[in-house]
């Protein structure tokens, strides 16, 4: 499989404007990372899985997996634009030839931000298809009304990829119809407010309300009550890119501990000459291997065509394991000086946890292997 040394190369040598500095500051004053942002843009690695007839480069999931896990490698944080690579998958697979000419190549030239992802609920959280914010007809238009939490980047992208109930729950057929998707302008939108959640780590995260929002019919995609299949569609990419930024985290806190391990001098000797300190480290070190392997798996699998929901599940939340003993592990290394922001560990280690909670949950993850790997009982 390629390992796509040169885009390795080029996105560590543009990582390398923004140091870990940059991300102390933004972390501290809790600040999108707007000028990082702008730069992958004006690159081209944000249209990277844009195909070229659209103006993007057309490039496989692979190559957006080595930019997520160099940015992160470098100790920066992919997650102030990664949904840009993901979220516009639900537009290119199940959007009209129109929409996609209207949307894709503005995108792709960095002219729309297509960030926003709003499926989360307060009040359903992990059970989707509970969701209660509603999508009404009313002549050409939708009204929207309800409540999403979650919704990342809000209020730094000018597209939302929105999911809601257009038919009532006890109405469908089958549970997983009746949620439709839109692709929400969020640029002037009466009825629309946005409010930041004050998070553990820099994430530009909110709470998105609803009231009355017009959405014209024009920007459902696909079928109406067909999205809950669409959104589905996307998420084995989304995890697998996630698995990749957990990659990168897992290799930034194992280049960190192991020069610090060399350099520390503690009783007259380098801590990492203790195996009470090499052992954790080496051990963090295998993890990352496995993951990578796994990760490679699923992303070779999504890349043929052949059924991923099972690896990619998995190689997010080994990746996710993977990362965070190997912070874990730099923390230990790091002894006091693992609290103090400028080594950026402590930074990292709160910014690789979320990866445990989501885009899915470690037990939904197990609960799914059990139920479509082993074939237990569904247990929710
Ligand atoms: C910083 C951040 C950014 C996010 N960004 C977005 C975004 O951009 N868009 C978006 O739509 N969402 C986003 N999410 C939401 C994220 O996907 C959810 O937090 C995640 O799916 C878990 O849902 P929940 O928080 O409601 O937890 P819950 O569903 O309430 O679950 C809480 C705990 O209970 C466990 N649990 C629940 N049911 C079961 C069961 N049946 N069996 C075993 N265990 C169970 C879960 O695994 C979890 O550990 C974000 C979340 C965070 C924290």
């Amino acid at each position: 499989m390629n390992d796509w040394s040169d885009i390795r190369t080029a996105v560590a040598k543009l990582c390398g404007d923004f140091p870990g500095d940059y991300w102390r500051a933004k972390d501290k004053a809790d600040e999108y990372p707007v000028e990082f942002v702008q730069a992958l843009t004006r690159e081209g690695w944000l249209s990277a899985l844009i195909p070229e007839e659209f103006g993007g480069s057309g490039l496989p999931l692979s190559a957006a997996c080595a930019i997520l896990e160099e940015i992160h490698a470098s100790g920066g944080n992919g997650a102030a634009a990664h949904a840009q690579m993901y979220v516009m998958g639900t537009l290119l697979r199940h959007g009209s030839a129109e929409q996609k000419a209207q949307y894709l190549p503005a995108v792709a030239r960095g002219e729309l931000r297509l960030q926003a992802f709003g499926v989360t609920e307060p009040t359903s959280g992990s059970d989707t298809l509970s969701l209660r914010t509603t999508a009404t007809r009313d002549g050409d238009n939708y009204l929207i009304n309800g409540q999403k939490i979650w919704t990342s980047r809000a209020r730094h992208s000018d597209l939302m990829v929105l999911l809601a109930r257009t038919t009532p729950k006890d109405q469908v057929t089958k549970r997983t119809e009746g949620l439709s998707v839109f692709l929400v302008d969020m640029r002037d939108c009466p009825g629309l407010s946005i409010q930041p959640i004050a998070t553990m780590m820099n994430h530009g995260t909110t709470a998105v309300f609803f009231d009355n929002v017009r959405v014209p019919a024009a920007n459902r995609i696909g079928e109406e009550g067909q999205g809950f299949r669409y959104i589905l569609s996307g998420m084995n990419a989304e995890r697998i890119l996630i698995a990749a930024e957990c990659l990168g985290d897992a290799r930034f806190f194992l280049d960190r501990a192991t020069a610090y391990a060399k350099e520390r001098h503690v009783f007259g000797r380098p801590i990492g000459q203790n195996q009470g300190i090499q052992f954790p480290l080496a051990q963090a070190h295998a993890r990352l291997h496995a993951a990578k392997l796994v990760v490679a798996d699923a992303c070779r699998r999504y890349e043929t065509g052949e059924v991923a929901g099972a690896e990619a599940n998995m190689a997010k939340m080994l990746a996710a394991e993977a990362s965070w003993q190997a912070g874990e592990a730099a923390m230990q290394t790091l002894g006091g000086f693992a609290f103090a922001a400028e080594y950026d560990i402590e930074r990292k280690f709160r910014e690789t946890r979320l990866y445990q909670v989501a885009p899915v949950s470690t037990n939904l993850i197990l609960a799914y292997v059990a139920e479509h790997i082993l074939g237990l009982p569904k247990s929710y």
